[in-house]
């Protein structure tokens, strides 16, 4: 859609709207391309004319519509003249073209009968094997009268629900036209990045925002990104986050502007497992009743949804029972239509999960990513793809029990488990017998009457032919890792540079805004995240008085090696830092074994200090109760958590709930074989292997941790930061400007620093 009342569609939009199959089914083989592919083989051998344009355009319903398509294969030097549509018929053949497909094709003709004044058309549907080879074909002869019949019947209906659509975004723009911004004043630095936003959407470009805590984020990014949708500069806003508890910012800034006249639809898209309302999530019309004649029933719900105000998460599991509707997929349609999609970074990024029907033509959509320092690990996991043969012996063993050893399935496990076994440790590239073992065992899996299995091995056999695909066309942007125990192979497809993903990823969009407290050094977070020279960056100040914070560093070896030696000074500068004001502080250390290390001493040397352990695997409901203890009174308390867990990002401890955060050592990842790869690789790109590899994304987590301090501008508190590296300049130039950090040299100096900054 372009305008208020224009529509620009494609054939093949304008077909599935009205045709389809009623049910959700379960996935198919990752293999997307093999149709494009069947396609190209088939032109190639054709004597006809090959990706022949055609567009209609004309009013329908007082709308300007315009339908465009493409022919396959068009035969103009017969009489009648024949168009081809293809399609990949992966086994058997059919007795009747699909109707879809059947209706795709006399769509085409018509749009070329229109356009060269024929009369008569033939109308074919053939149906090719991967290599592009005919199994079945069905040339219909029609007349123009018939053709235009079927056009305008499908075109006719798309077009109505169209102008449902139309009206309900002609009532948000009204809203957008008067709503102000959602505070009384602009926080310093807050219109600027507003105003920053706003160019980078009207211009399609990227832009790279350093935003410190309570600088007033969600609602600078979010209300010039709704003024450009007033405008019709895009179409969608997309507010993408790295985890659920980020949305909360980006939902509340919405829900105030709400309340102040903002008539929007938002939605927030769910993880499937999160939403399913069955016992099980077997997403097969066999067994959910939800996915038997979903397709059939979601027409009503998307229109009932057009009238609901909002569209919140129970707002969406109230539709979903109403129609008996998979809440999930359902959610996918709604957000083809929504104004605001907020969801996982994964819906844009992940080739295995993105949101196809939004971003494989992404029409004016802009793109917000909050905590984008977790881009590029989040990506490369989106991108990398492992097999490990003990994982498949263990599914082959169960499935052997349940369902025999005779099966199709059972047999390409045992196949797939030889290849693995055998592969060579030292292989730079990927044996053709493993791709075709994965294959087919994806596709025994998948064999139409084939029972459901559960667990998690078909998606990993997904992932891995997906990262196996982007191997061949990019080997240089991977790494094969095949690590061995016993007669094991773990072969692992790991993706070292996730630039050009990112890059064309964010190519077509109408905005990229890249933001995160923590995203120095800015310029070369934005080559590492698909930037250009001429997509801006901009560093937003502090909004707090600086003195409000007192930064200490104190020079102490927390190498690997040194740390059984250092664990006492460790312990004397915490100890130190907390009993010169206690109050509610956290401690974050590199491992669970460190943590372990210094809680030991501490324990045993001050059995008075009120120490609270994280512990490894905390679920939900352990996570709210740990949080508890910092926020249910004043007692002083020392949390002792680990530095990149889920205790160091995203949570929110202001005024006494938090007065001061101490982070051991500078975070740096493990060194392993993958970050040994990456290393290597930002080298060649870069020219600063260790940097990328391994100081900046050590130092995100750091800044993340040493930022849960002052969250407002009343709070006042202490970040402490032990490691002698932070006196090197290479570490201290990333620490922010308004970290006007004191060096110590004595864990007695602590408690001095201290004790002066609270007075
Ligand atoms: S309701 Fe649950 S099991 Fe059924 S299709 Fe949806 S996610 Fe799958």
């Amino acid at each position: 859609m372009t305008g208020e009342r224009n529509l620009v569609i494609s054939v093949r939009t304008m077909v599935e709207f009205s045709i389809f199959g009623p049910d959700i089914v379960p996935s198919s083989r990752v293999d997307m391309d093999a149709g494009s592919r069947a396609h190209r083989a088939r032109q190639r051998e054709s004597q006809m004319r090959g990706e022949v344009s055609v567009a209609w355009q004309g009013e329908r319903q007082g709308v300007s519509v315009k339908v465009t398509g493409r022919i396959d294969l068009l035969d103009e030097t017969i009489q009648p003249p024949r168009i081809e549509e293809i399609k990949l018929l992966r086994s058997g053949v059919l007795v009747e073209p699909y109707v879809a497909h059947r209706a795709q094709a006399m769509c085409y003709a018509y749009m070329l009968g229109v356009r060269d004044g024929y009369t008569d058309l033939i109308a074919s549907v053939v149906y090719v094997d991967e290599l592009g080879r005919e199994r079945c074909a069905f040339p219909e002869p029609h007349d123009m009268a018939a053709l235009e019949a079927r056009f305008f019947d499908l075109l006719d209906a798309y077009v109505s629900w169209q102008m449902l659509i139309m009206d309900s975004k002609a009532m948000r723009d009204q809203s957008l036209q008067s709503l102000p911004f959602p505070y009384a004043e602009y926080r310093p630095g807050q219109r600027e990045l507003a105003m920053q936003v706003y160019t980078a959407i009207q211009r399609g470009k990227r832009l790279y925002v350093s935003v410190p805590t309570g600088a007033g984020k969600s609602a600078a990014v979010l209300y010039p990104s709704l003024k450009a949708l007033g405008a019709g500069i895009n179409r969608q806003v997309f507010y993408l986050t790295a985890r659920t508890t980020a949305r909360r910012a980006a939902l509340s800034e919405l829900e105030r502007m709400r309340a102040q006249g903002l008539c929007l639809h938002a939605l927030t898209i769910n993880a499937r497992d999160k939403v399913c309302p069955q016992d099980q999530v077997r997403c097969d019309p066999a067994y959910c009743p939800r996915a038997k004649g979903h397709y059939d029933r979601q027409g009503a719900a998307l229109r009932e949804a057009l009238t609901w105000p909002s569209w919140d998460t129970e707002d969406v599991l109230a539709l979903s029972d109403r129609h008996m509707l998979c809440p999930f997929e359902f959610s996918l349609a709604l957000c083809e239509i929504a104004d605001v999609v907020i969801c996982d970074y994964n819906y844009a990024f992940d080739p295995m999960v993105f949101l196809r029907r939004v971003f494989q033509s992404p029409g004016r959509v802009t793109l917000l990513m909050d905590e984008a320092h977790n881009l590029p690990h989040r990506v490369r996991d989106m991108l990398s793809g492992s097999l490990d043969s003990a994982a498949v012996t263990a599914f082959r063993r169960e499935d052997g029990k349940r369902h025999g050893r005779k099966t199709q399935v059972y047999r390409a496990a045992t196949q797939l488990i030889k290849t693995l076994r055998a592969m060579d440790p030292d292989a730079l590239e990927l044996p053709d017998a493993l791709l075709a073992a994965a294959n087919d065992l994806v596709d025994a899996l998948t064999e139409p009457g084939t029972p459901f299995r559960e667990g998690t091995l078909f998606s990993d056999l997904l992932g891995f032919l997906m990262a196996a695909r982007r191997v061949q066309e990019a080997p240089e942007d991977y790494r094969i890792l095949t690590s061995q125990s016993a007669k094991d192979r773990v072969v692992r497809l790991f993706c070292l540079n996730v630039t050009r993903h990112l890059q064309e990823s964010t190519r077509r969009m109408q905005g990229s805004v890249f933001f995160s407290a923590t995203l120095s050094p800015l310029t070369s977070m934005r080559d590492l995240l698909g930037g250009q020279e001429d997509d801006a960056c901009f560093d937003l100040p502090s909004p707090f008085p600086p003195e409000h914070l007192l930064v200490l560093g104190l020079p102490v070896n927390t190498r690997y090696v040194a740390r059984d030696d250092t664990a006492q000074q460790v312990a004397e500068a915490i100890r130190a830092l907390f009993l010169a004001h206690p109050g509610k502080y956290i401690v974050y250390f590199p491992s669970y074994a460190y943590l372990q290390l210094v809680l030991a001493l501490l324990s045993e040397q001050w059995p008075e200090l009120q120490l609270l352990p994280q512990t490894g695997g905390m679920g939900d409901t352990q996570r709210e109760a740990y949080l508890a203890h910092f926020t249910r009174d004043d007692a002083p308390l020392l949390g002792l958590c680990v530095l990149g867990g889920v205790f160091s990002e995203g949570i929110d401890l202001p005024g006494h709930a938090l007065i001061g955060v101490c982070v051991v050592g500078v975070g740096l990842p493990q060194v392993n074989r993958e970050q040994e790869a990456l290393a290597e690789h930002f080298d060649a790109m870069f020219a600063d292997g260790f940097g990328y590899a391994y100081r900046y994304p050590g130092m995100h987590k750091v800044l993340q941790a040493a930022g849960r301090v002052i969250r407002s501008e009343t709070d006042r508190g202490v970040v402490l930061l032990l490691d002698d590296r932070y006196f090197q300049g290479a570490y201290a130039r990333l620490l922010p400007p308004h970290y006007q950090m004191k060096m110590l040299n004595h864990p007695a100096m602590v408690g001095e620093e201290v004790r002066a900054f609270w007075a």
